[in-house]
Formats: C-alpha cells, structure tokens, sequence
C-alpha cells in the first residue's frame, strides 16, 4: 500500500472520540447519545446539547442511513494532498437518527449524480491499518 499522505484525525489529541474510531475500524458507526433525554448529538461533547447532563451519554449504534442535506463540489482543495482526488464531493449528511455530519459522497458520478436528498448509506475506508474514515455511497 503507497504512503498515505493526506491529513488524518488525531483520536490521541481528543480522547472523547476514541470510542468512535474503534468502532470505524470495525466498520461500525456510533454516535453519541443521551441516557437521560435520548438525543443522538454530533459533534461528541462532554455535556448533552439538549438537556446539559454531563457525561451522560454512550456511544450508540447507528443504522448508517442518511440523506445527502447539501454539498459542494471540491474542485481546487485548498490542501495539495488531495489534487489527484477532485472534483470531489464535501458534504453534510443527514443520518436518520437526526444528527448531521460532515462526510465524502463516495461511490458514484461527482457531480452528476449528486442531489439533495439522495438516500445514502454510510461506507468506510480503511485509509491506514490505525485509521478508517467514514464515508457515504449512494443508497
Ligand atoms: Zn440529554
């Protein structure tokens, strides 16, 4: 396998996310959910967005399905690493459990096939054998 040379996230400097990245490895996705008032929440934060409880919440399974809520098409990235990737496609998804994050859509024509509110499903890329990132394809 060549080198991988794009910047990659740094569980180490955030500890709060370990958990995440064990779980893309295993090709799962989890997701940060409140014990007390049941809210998927995303970024992972200590205290609840909803209800303010403190360390209150697990990692939660999630099914992986989303929909495409907006995009932009990467055509000059700002990083050179990713020149031999473009045009790609920078994208908010939706998961269905609530939670939007910030992902690839992977898998299909960028950016002919590329519409708000594609039905997608989460996919993972096993980047290095310490990272997998996750990544969603057409549904
Ligand atoms: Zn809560």
């Amino acid at each position: 396998m060549a080198e991988y040379r794009k910047p990659l996230p740094r569980a180490e400097d955030y500890p709060l996310t370990e958990p995440f990245w064990e779980a893309t490895k295993r090709h799962e996705l989890v997701i940060p959910r409140c014990k007390r008032c049941n809210l998927y929440f995303w970024y992972p934060r200590q205290e609840c967005p909803n209800c303010y409880q403190r360390d209150q919440w697990e990692w939660t399974p999630v099914s992986g399905r989303a929909h495409l809520h907006t995009f932009t098409v990467v055509r000059q990235p700002q990083n050179p690493a990713f020149a031999d990737d473009v045009p790609y496609a920078y994208a908010i998804v939706q998961l269905e459990e609530g939670v939007r994050m910030i992902s690839n859509v992977v898998g299909c024509a960028i950016p002919d096939d590329l519409k708000v509110d594609m039905p997608l499903m989460a996919t993972f890329d096993d980047v290095t054998p310490e990272c997998t990132l996750v990544k969603f394809k057409p549904a």
